[in-house]
């Protein structure tokens, strides 16, 4: 899979994203890209996750995009980030996991970071609360779960790569 930043998040970040997904598939540094402007929504001062996802070009690749932007998707008023399994694309920011402790907002981000990658590979949410796949839509529920795949996670993750020849 490819790893993209979108301008404005630190190379740091993305080292660490790449470290932890480095551990279940390979894992390439795609660059950096430009916010795409039509993406932004001016009324709601947002910008719009799909339309983002929508300005990559389709690759046989799986994508994951990091941004600092606030997203929003139809119907919600934000979200940590998406996964579109059709294109193979997720996409995931850092906006509102921030804490003034760097480590917890890393230790956040890569945690979406999975969880997104986690649904284009597959897997539904989770009902274990330490899994990396369980649904978290607060900051305290993100905080709660684990950065890692519970074992029946794993187990269905490892069959998915497999099958689909990623490793
Ligand atoms: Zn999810
Ligand atoms: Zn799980």
């Amino acid at each position: 899979m490819i790893l993209v930043a979108y301008e404005g998040i630190e190379h740091e970040t993305m080292q660490f994203i790449a470290e932890t997904l480095g551990k279940y598939i390979s894992v390439l540094d795609g660059g950096t890209l430009p916010l795409p402007r039509e993406a932004y929504d001016q009324e709601r001062n947002q910008w719009n996750a799909a339309v983002m996802i929508g300005s990559i070009e389709d690759t046989d690749n799986m994508i994951l995009l990091v941004t600092h932007v606030d997203l929003f998707v139809q119907d919600l008023n934000f979200v940590f980030g998406v996964a579109d399994r059709a294109s193979m694309n997720a996409l995931v920011s850092t906006n509102r996991l921030g804490s003034l402790d760097p480590t917890i907002a890393r230790r956040r981000i890569i945690k979406e970071a999975v969880h997104e990658v986690g649904h284009l590979l597959d897997l539904d949410h989770c009902p274990d609360s330490r899994c990396v796949m369980h649904f978290s839509n607060s900051l305290s529920e993100v905080d709660e779960k684990g950065k890692e795949f519970c074992p029946s996670c794993t187990r269905h993750l490892e069959k998915v790569i497999e099958l689909r020849g990623l490793y």
